[in-house]
């Protein structure tokens, strides 16, 4: 049977430059916590580090790959090309205030109705506060250099560019139960099955002349979407095969189980379970503070630590 579909974004994966500079801006301004210190699972000499809120609920967490050494991407076709968390409408003035006040700029849009605050992170990728009445409940981190009030509630949404719409719609409510719940120009917006938890909308931007996007900093490698269990993941696995989807076996990424595909537009897709969370090698309230390794790397930290120095995690001060 196929399951309901997907109740949110579990995740969205970005490449970044240098670790202490995305510490820096995801912790010290936009007030995140880093969750998890950690390394890329495929390539172990290059860091893995996990924001979110306090806990790192699903919906609320932006990953990165921080590969210095790689040129600069280009957001295009078949990417997921913006990353945008849920504030209140109330706190968008601060935020405006508080990134300008870093030199980052600040463009105002509104969308479907809420307003919406564009800005590029110090490696150039696009992210978004969308001011909502409709604030998903996470918990909030108290050391956060953002208060309670204005802080980032987890993901609204998130936007892939398109140059044709067709085959991306179909994988989205045929197989994956979405939704199709608004569209404004050539933005189409897919919601997905969980009412209150957070990243509910997945955008589709189509531009039949974009030019097709290339993977490297300041871009998007993937987003996952939330399995609640292996069971359901499972599920997902075997009703996507069935649809003709070309799906990974299930892969152990420690803090939770993923599957992958390529939706048809391009963009990597992951179903990921909501369990076993962060809290699984270290304990809650030290969670981000020194590197964890997988069982299989242990044996190789001494290499991997010559490799990746302590992160710096108080490289960037706003000037408030
Ligand atoms: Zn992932």
């Amino acid at each position: 049977m196929a399951p309901v579909g997907p109740i949110g974004i579990h995740h969205i994966t970005a490449i970044s430059s240098f670790p202490d500079e995305n510490v820096g801006f995801y912790q010290q301004v936009l007030g995140l916590r880093l969750v998890k210190q950690t390394v890329n699972f495929d390539d172990p000499y290059t860091y893995h580090l996990y924001y979110g809120d306090a806990g790192g609920t699903p919906g609320t967490i932006l990953t990165f790959f921080p590969w210095d050494r790689m040129p600069g991407g280009r957001p295009g076709a078949g990417m997921m090309v913006s990353t945008a968390f849920a504030v209140s409408r109330e706190a968008l003035s601060y935020w405006v205030q508080r990134l300008n006040g870093t030199g980052i700029p600040v463009q105002k849009a509104f969308r479907f109705g809420e307003p919406v605050l564009e800005f590029k992170d110090p490696h150039g990728l696009t992210v978004e506060l969308i001011g909502t009445e409709n604030l998903p409940s996470i918990s909030h981190w108290d050391e956060s250099p953002v208060d309670r009030l204005h802080g980032i509630r987890g993901f609204h949404s998130a936007t892939a560019l398109q140059s044709r719409l067709e085959g991306t719609q179909a994988l989205l409510t045929n197989s994956m139960g979405m939704v199709l719940h608004a569209s404004e120009k050539n933005r189409y917006r897919f919601k997905m099955n969980g009412a209150s938890s957070a990243g509910q909308y997945l955008d589709v931007v189509v531009d039949r002349s974009a030019p097709k996007g290339r993977l490297g900093t300041g871009t998007v490698h993937h987003i996952a979407f939330r399995a609640k269990t292996d069971r359901e993941q499972m599920a997902w696995q075997a009703h996507l095969r069935q649809a003709g989807v070309n799906v990974t076996e299930v892969r152990d990424r420690n803090y939770f189980k993923s599957i992958y595909f390529h939706e048809p537009g391009g963009v990597l897709f992951e179903i990921a379970t909501d369990s076993p969370g962060f809290a699984i090698d270290e304990p809650l309230e030290r969670l981000g503070s020194s590197l964890m390794l997988p069982a299989n790397y242990e044996g190789i930290r001494e290499e991997i630590e010559a490799v990746l120095p302590p992160l710096q995690t108080q490289a960037f001060e706003h000037a408030s």
